[in-house]
């Protein structure tokens, strides 16, 4: 029997709570801090209004949210309940502070670069925001945890830190740096759609892919590429191989990760944090700390 007004009374209180707003069954889980993400559910036919998007959930009732390098905490999120309504939700984001690199020696034209290369540039970055405006709702990458790092070797640069390139301050570094021998193995952390595979002037050649729901992946200065704009990736296959092309100082990947146009710390993804002179695996996401360190 009491089972039986359980049935009755469960859906209706939860219409009831819905219709209220205030105790909606939103939820926000992640990486709650600057440069890191979110999965936030609320009831399917959902919409999300933050960090100046409008986005529907999916039909699981689910989406991903990434947080920018300087967000300040709180950062608000606002669900538009299909029945109308809003709940707001505030999101306290732990504080991070980040580093300054300094790199020398770099070739004059990368760093003060002449009309030419400079067009180049300009065509570059219209190329990869052209990318980076795609809204993939079929491509279910963005929902698998953790990610993988794609390749192994030592970190030689993290994401968020000032930059002073031949001492001219420049953009903070938006990615990992791994340190790898030219030729190994690159592979796709999470499955994806490519939407970029070109030569760059300053990133040399460059993949996308594009992980689904406004979150995608970048990898910088290969030597080559084995995939193609428009083709699918499944996490874990082989995509291209490390280089030095663009403006590297060396063979290794950059990886750079975006919600829209939100620069994300790809370590968020695998909930580790990372430092120079760690060690990652490639296709897991275990970070070796040298000891003492
Ligand atoms: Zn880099």
């Amino acid at each position: 029997m009491n089972r039986v007004v359980l049935g009755l009374f469960l859906p209706l209180w939860l219409w009831a709570a819905v219709a209220r707003g205030d105790t909606a069954p939103v939820r926000v889980e992640g990486v709650l801090k600057p440069g890191g993400w979110a999965i936030v559910t609320a009831p399917a036919g959902s919409e999300l209004r933050f960090g100046g998007h409008v986005v529907k959930f999916d039909w699981l009732g689910r989406l991903p949210v990434g947080f920018a390098r300087d967000s300040h905490s709180p950062v608000q999120l606002v669900v538009t309940l299909p029945q109308g309504g809003q709940v707001v939700r505030q999101i306290v984001l732990a504080p991070r502070d980040y580093d300054i690199q300094r790199i020398n020696g770099l070739k004059r034209k990368y760093v003060s670069p002449d009309p030419e290369t400079l067009a180049q540039i300009r065509r570059d970055i219209a190329a990869a925001k052209a990318a980076r405006k795609r809204f993939l709702r079929q491509v279910s990458g963005w929902r698998e945890r953790p990610f993988l790092w794609p390749v192994g070797g030592i970190i030689t640069g993290v994401y968020g830190s000032q930059r002073i390139l031949n001492g001219k301050p420049r953009r903070p570094h938006f990615g990992v740096d791994i340190a790898a021998p030219k030729g190994t193995p690159v592979f796709a952390p999470a499955d994806g759609v490519v939407t970029l595979a070109q030569n760059m002037v300053l990133s040399g050649n460059t993949l996308m892919i594009d992980h689904g729901y406004g979150l995608r992946s970048t990898f910088m200065h290969l030597n080559r590429l084995l995939v193609r704009a428009g083709d699918r990736v499944r996490r874990g296959q082989k995509v291209a191989e490390v280089g030095a092309t663009g403006r590297a100082t060396g063979p290794h990947l950059h990886w750079g990760m975006s919600w829209f146009a939100t620069r994300l710390d790809p370590a968020t993804f695998m909930a580790v944090e990372v430092r120079k002179g760690d060690r990652v695996r490639a296709l897991t996401a275990t970070v070796v700390r040298p000891a003492g360190k």
